[in-house]
């Protein structure tokens, strides 16, 4: 098994980097292509459109997909995963306010820059009322959903967490509170969502078991991060889950793995971003994850799941100026930007360069509203639920 996804690495202009395809017969449909020795992509093609139909694959035909990738069967792959997004969401994008609220963290993933062994990382946490004043100033720029996310930091206990919960849902109660804070019992998630929290963003990381324990210490194993996932939804939170793309060791398989447990668990959300290595990590010396394969599992992702929420994330746009904008182009329709409080926003560094550190929340807010019309697309206001739970939460 190969590492194959540093071939395909974005250029210095943050374009996709791909080499299109020298055969100028290439076929321009597909009906009929697959297999075809005279039409290169045909199969590729084939397979794209077979995902839009049936919304799934064999392990085997995912692999060939991620394997097969060009900058034409790219462009093919976004127009239709772009269409689909049109026809469930039109030209809204959702948006959540994010509230990194703790970059405390009792484990040790290899290549997150908040680890617990990184003692270079300056620590921070909000209080209630810091986080609350994060939430005022979100919901005046038009955020119906609040994010918050944090290392797994046991000094806040849940009773805190319940807290926090209860005091967003009753001075904001017409806006979601996400929480995306790590492993936790099952007893746990249930007392948060009985305070009000409706959605939970745990990425499973990779489903490649081996790929996993490589990323991760020992004490952390993956068949954890699925029970917790599997809880979630079981309680019934609008779950999200997702995994970093190019991550060290990712392979064709391991990608396949990842669309073959998200088809099981049909998340809400799916959070995919290209990982971005941290000078502060083992993992600092390791090539980042690419644009255009970070657009290629957005497209993917999106004909598999049409009324998924996938956010174009700050890390597409870390790696490339325009990469929230070209996410979204690629069947993405949710953006996330960051409503902590600006003295601590370069603390909460995963990765190095982080953008958007030194902005106030409304230049965010305003700078990604216009980079939203600029690609023709509007901010809504709006919760911005599952199209499943919509009439739902309507009903409340
Ligand atoms: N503690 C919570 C958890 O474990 O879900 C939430 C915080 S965690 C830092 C949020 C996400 O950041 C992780 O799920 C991981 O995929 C992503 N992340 C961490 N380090 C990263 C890196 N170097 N590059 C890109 N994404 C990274």
């Amino acid at each position: 098994m190969n590492r194959f996804s540093a071939a395909a690495a974005p250029d210095a202009a943050g374009g996709t980097g791909v080499k299109a395809s020298s055969d100028a017969t290439r076929a321009k449909t597909v009906s009929g292509a697959a297999d075809s020795p005279d039409m290169p992509g045909g199969r590729t093609r084939a397979l794209l459109d077979r995902l839009e139909g049936e919304h799934s694959l064999s392990r085997d035909e995912w692999v060939y997909l991620f394997e097969h990738r060009d900058a034409e069967s790219l462009e093919y792959l976004k127009q239709k995963a772009r269409a689909v997004a049109d026809r469930h969401f039109g030209k809204d994008i959702y948006t959540r306010g994010l509230i990194e609220f703790t970059n405390y963290c009792r484990n040790d993933c290899l290549y997150c820059g908040i680890r617990r062994s990184n003692r270079k990382a300056e620590r921070y946490r909000l209080t209630r009322e810091e986080i609350l004043q994060c939430c005022e100033d979100g919901y005046a720029l038009g955020f119906r959903t609040f994010v918050l996310q944090g290392g797994e930091d046991e000094s806040y206990s849940d009773e805190d967490i319940v807290e926090i919960v209860r005091s967003i849902k009753a001075g904001f109660p017409d806006c979601a509170v996400t929480l995306s804070i790590g492993e936790k019992s099952r007893a746990s998630y249930l007392r948060f969502f009985e305070a009000g929290a409706d959605r939970y963003l745990l990425r499973h990381e990779t489903a490649d078991f081996g790929h996993y324990r490589r990323l991760h210490p020992p004490e952390l194993s993956p068949e954890h991060r699925r029970e917790c996932l599997w809880s979630l939804k079981e309680i019934g939170y609008q779950v999200g889950t997702g995994f970093m793309v190019g991550a060290p060791g990712q392979t064709a398989e391991c990608l396949a793995e990842d669309m073959l447990f998200i088809r099981e668990l049909e998340p809400h959300m799916v959070g995919i971003g290209p990982f971005v290595p941290h000078h502060e990590t083992p993992l600092a010396k390791e090539p980042g994850g690419s644009v255009e394969l970070t657009l290629w599992c957005i497209g993917v992702l999106r004909l598999m799941l049409p009324q998924a929420l996938i956010p174009a994330t700050t890390a597409l746009g870390t790696i490339a100026p325009d990469g929230r904008e070209q996410g979204i182009l690629a069947g993405a329709n949710v953006v996330m930007p960051n409503l902590s409080p600006v003295a601590v926003r370069k603390k909460y560094e995963l990765y190095d360069n982080k953008i958007c550190t030194g902005e106030e929340a409304a230049e965010c807010r305003f700078c990604l509203a216009g980079r939203m019309e600029r690609i023709g697309y509007h901010i809504a206001v709006s919760r911005g639920d599952h199209p499943s739970r919509r009439k739902e939460e309507a009903d409340v």
